[in-house]
């Protein structure tokens, strides 16, 4: 009687597989297609997901409500006390609907496969079938093997094989339909899961008045939203990409994070609008910003590998085992000064300020705080990744995973422990006239020049602590010693 398309993190009607193949399956066999979408507060805990990100998936929702409705087909959103409940949840609707099919985009973290697993055993018992398809990643993960047949470890390699295998393999950029309208009688017979609302967040994840309008402003919702954006970004910003992107004063990138990780965009329609961009037709040679824009694009998909491949990284371990054993300082207070942004370091201060005002952070800026967390304060890696999660609009596990990994030296990265940021250094170069630190820390706004990176170093100590702005908590040169010694003794302990 009815064919259901489960919405996970692939909050689009454009673009998607899944439901792509559901909207199929219903017209063939003359049934309604039914949407459905199950919130679980659970695993918003036990994945960290932070109050802006269940806030902007609650938003994607109504937009996603509207635009299904358009093509009357409902979306049935419910949500579930406990985590374990789903799989049941789900087999009791279908059997409810008398539905015949299930289909779903994969996610690829341990416990959604597992999940995953239960469900189809589950449904398959009742003679309901499950078809999942790859979604999330342009290349689906275990695709692409290095000459000896393994997976890679590296990006570069793994990105030249990338390209090559999309040039090789065209199908892979090709779109997807959005879904057909359904039949006239599917109001009829569903009429009650037209009404469905959309719940407000559970209490722990709910935002301020104040924030949720302001977060509203920031980062509209929906498809709609990230097809403009993609749009607007590729005609203004795209070719002066390579340039910009690392200044985090400018708005260089193109902020679509938060939509590839709520699924509003999907990384195919990304890459193949900035390739039809490219006078090469392709997503190498040609302009420069489109073919570096593409390769970050592709740390996505890279990162999703690397999670599937060694799934061990989703259970606290590090992706380089022989780091494991590092004594890390778990000093509170630094932790705390880190949190907040009153580290004494306006480079650092500015970004963890600019990751409470907006739910996001520059990537130059993930970098800088995250080594200067794990290297000049000695803190667990994980503690930050953490606090990225619990506080990002677009986290995502594997890229929060891999790029804290990178950052602090314990992940895919080819370089030695030994490369460490100097936040000043990094300062001075990426933001040389302060005009992001100004933007984030008001303390410093009244001082001029270079003193900006270094007020205490640089002769402005006392308009900084007038204004009530913290002295270093660490003096990097030492701090930069004490990590080199951790980290060698560390591995040696292995
Ligand atoms: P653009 O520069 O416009 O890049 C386009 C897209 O490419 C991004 O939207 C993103 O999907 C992808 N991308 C770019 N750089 C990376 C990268 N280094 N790793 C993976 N994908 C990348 N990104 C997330 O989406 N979620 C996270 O939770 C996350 N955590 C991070 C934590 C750390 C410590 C670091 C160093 C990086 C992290 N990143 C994360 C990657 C990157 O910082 C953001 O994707 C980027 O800043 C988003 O801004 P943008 O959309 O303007 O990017």
């Amino acid at each position: 009687r009815a064919v259901v398309h489960w919405f996970k993190m692939d909050l689009r009607t454009r673009d998607n597989r899944a439901l792509h193949m559901a909207s199929e399956k219903a017209r063939e066999a003359g049934v309604p297609l039914i949407a459905l979408y199950i919130l679980s507060p659970q695993d918003f805990e036990a994945h960290l997901t932070s109050p802006v990100r269940v806030d902007f998936m609650l938003r994607t929702l109504q937009v996603l409500k509207r635009d299904l409705s358009s093509l009357d087909i409902p979306l049935w959103v419910e949500t579930v006390d406990k985590r374990t409940q789903l799989p049941g949840r789900i087999l009791e609707l279908m059997t409810d609907w008398g539905a015949s099919h299930l289909f779903a985009n994969i996610e690829y973290e341990v416990d959604e496969l597992r999940r995953e697993a239960k469900l189809v055993r589950m449904l398959a018992g009742k003679g309901i079938a499950v078809e999942v398809a790859h979604d999330t990643c342009v290349v689906p993960p275990g695709q692409l093997k290095s000459g000896t047949g393994n997976q890679y470890a590296v990006y570069t390699p793994w990105f030249r094989t990338w390209i090559r295998f999309i040039h090789d393999n065209p199908i892979l950029l090709e779109l997807s339909d959005p879904p057909g309208r359904n039949p006239e009688t599917a109001r009829e017979v569903f009429s009650t899961l037209y009404d469905c609302d959309i719940p407000s967040a559970p209490e722990t994840k709910r935002l301020e008045v104040d924030d949720a309008v302001k977060l509203c402003a920031l980062w509209p919702a929906g498809e709609h939203e990230a097809a403009k954006r993609l749009e607007k970004f590729c005609e203004e910003d795209i070719g002066s990409y390579g340039k910009n992107r690392n200044i985090p004063a400018q708005q260089g990138t193109s902020s679509l994070s938060v939509h590839f990780a709520s699924g509003t965009l999907s990384s195919r329609t990304a890459v193949r609008t900035a390739r039809d961009r490219n006078k090469t037709k392709k997503l190498d040679g040609g302009n420069e910003g489109i073919q570096t824009w593409i390769s970050e694009v592709a740390w996505r998909d890279f990162y999703k590998h690397v999670l599937v491949h060694w799934p061990y990284v989703c259970m606290n371990k590090p992706f380089k085992p022989e780091y494991s054993n590092i004594e890390w300082s778990y000093d509170n207070q630094h932790f705390e000064a880190w949190k907040k942004g009153l580290t004494g370091f306006p480079i650092v201060d500015a970004a963890m300020r600019q990751l409470h005002g907006m739910g996001y952070m520059h990537n130059r800026c993930r970098m800088i705080v995250a080594s200067f967390l794990s290297k000049d304060l000695l803190l667990d890696w994980r503690m930050g990744e953490r606090f990225f999660m619990e506080n990002l609009i677009d986290g995502d596990f594997a890229s929060n995973n891999g790029g804290w990994g990178f950052a602090a030296s314990v992940g895919v990265d080819p370089q030695p422990y030994f490369r460490i940021f100097n936040p000043l250094l990094q300062s001075e170069k990426f933001d040389p006239d302060g005009e992001y630190i100004r933007k984030w820390v008001p303390e410093l706004r009244g001082i001029s020049g270079k003193a900006i990176h270094d007020p205490y170093g640089r002769g402005a100590s006392d308009k900084a602590s007038k204004a009530g702005y913290p002295e270093p908590i660490v003096d990097h040169k030492g701090a930069r010693e004490r990590a080199l010694a951790a980290y060698k003794s560390g591995i040696e302990r292995d």
